[in-house]
């Protein structure tokens, strides 16, 4: 046996998701971001699951594509951030990749390239989120130099969203209203991309060709406080653990590194088998919700590297091998992320390669 620490990958959950994602816009392509190891959860299990359901996965890097093509997956991958030097673009166009382009360099070491087959690229345009992307103003400019590439099959047309998860933000109808003056000289049919998650599940409107959902596809929303089709997702990861140990303190005794928590009343302490180095945020503050056989208890003192201790006075009959959810599908993610100063993203893309991941229905 050994250290019963563990994250449970829940297909149905991830499956079911899925399927409102395309609910949300059946006339759309589904392209599944899967960047940074699936968010956590473990890219091969989760493209494996979803592989015949979507059209598209959307990864970081050359480096995640080849993971997905090693692992069988045979869908066109989309690079959200392009390449990042010359020699990867004629990989790309041998492993049926495509790529954003989103600056001028990558434009010119496009054209330099020589390429077995014309690849797809993805003309992103700055609507106001300002991280990547052309100005506005230039999407004809850069559509035609594109277009008249020999490295270049189609041009879709994208932009990201900066804030949707808030619902009463006038920026994601600024961003929107951006997008299409600035395509709109081209006048012609050309593909586009808006929406990730949030996008898809509060704006209509961003809906489009290509709908890039990463988050919801593993049931956590993008909402802070809003409850947006919420109920309808399920978190595909469980982070579990064990009680190793259970002690009796009395009133005034403190616990953990650097003492900050401290009993103000006769307690019962829980040991359990994750802490940091597992990808239990050392930020949770004393407070946090642990489930203990389903039952709320609370964080007291700091997380170390392989523990966390929790109260249990309130919980009856807690014992050593107790079933600890960290979070999951009882305890949300992203409740857990606001006691760390965090985001449930933030959470589950952290977990360490330490961490066991079973796939389970
Ligand atoms: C990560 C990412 C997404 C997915 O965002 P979610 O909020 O997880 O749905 C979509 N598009 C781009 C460009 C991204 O970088």
């Amino acid at each position: 046996m050994s250290r019963p620490t563990e994250i449970l990958i829940h297909r149905r959950a991830l499956l079911e998701n899925c399927q409102l994602a395309k609910r949300l816009s059946p006339s759309s392509n589904l392209v599944a971001v899967v960047k940074a190891d699936a968010y956590g959860h473990g890219v091969q299990a989760i493209a494996k699951t979803l592989a015949s359901e979507v059209d598209m996965f959307a990864v970081s890097s050359l480096e995640e594509a080849i993971t997905l093509r090693n692992a069988g997956i045979a869908a066109p991958v989309l690079l959200l951030e392009g390449c990042f030097s010359a020699d990867e673009y004629s990989i790309v166009s041998q492993l049926n990749v495509e790529l954003v382009v989103h600056n001028q360099q990558q434009v010119a070491m496009l054209a330099k390239s020589e390429l077995v087959n014309p690849v797809n690229v993805w003309l992103k345009i700055d609507t106001g989120m300002h991280r990547l992307g052309i100005a506005p103003e230039n999407t004809v400019y850069y559509y035609e130099q594109l277009n008249k590439l020999k490295q270049v099959n189609k041009v879709v047309l994208t932009t990201h969203l900066a804030s949707a998860d808030s619902q009463d933000s006038t920026f994601t109808e600024m961003q929107l209203r951006r997008f299409e003056q600035a395509i709109e000289p081209l006048n012609q049919d050309c593909e586009k991309s808006i929406g990730n998650s949030a996008g898809l599940l509060a704006w209509p409107s961003s809906r489009s060709d290509w709908n890039r959902p990463g988050i919801m596809l593993y049931g956590l929303t993008p909402f802070d406080y809003s409850h947006i089709h919420g109920d309808q997702l399920r978190p595909v990861m469980s982070f579990l653990s064990q009680v190793i140990a259970i002690r009796s303190i009395e009133n005034g005794e403190s616990v953990g590194y650097g003492n900050t928590w401290t009993a103000e009343r006769p307690s019962r302490i829980a040991t359990v088998a994750a802490g940091y180095g597992d990808g239990y945020p050392r930020t949770a503050k004393s407070g946090t919700p642990v489930l203990v056989n389903g039952q709320r208890a609370s964080l007291a003192g700091r997380v170390s590297m392989d523990m966390i201790s929790i109260d249990v006075t309130d919980i009856k009959q807690v014992g050593v091998g107790d079933e600890v959810e960290l979070w999951g599908q009882r305890l949300h993610a992203n409740e857990v992320a606001k006691w760390a100063d965090s985001i449930g993203y933030e959470l589950v893309t952290r977990m360490p390669k330490r961490t066991k991941r079973r796939l389970v229905d």
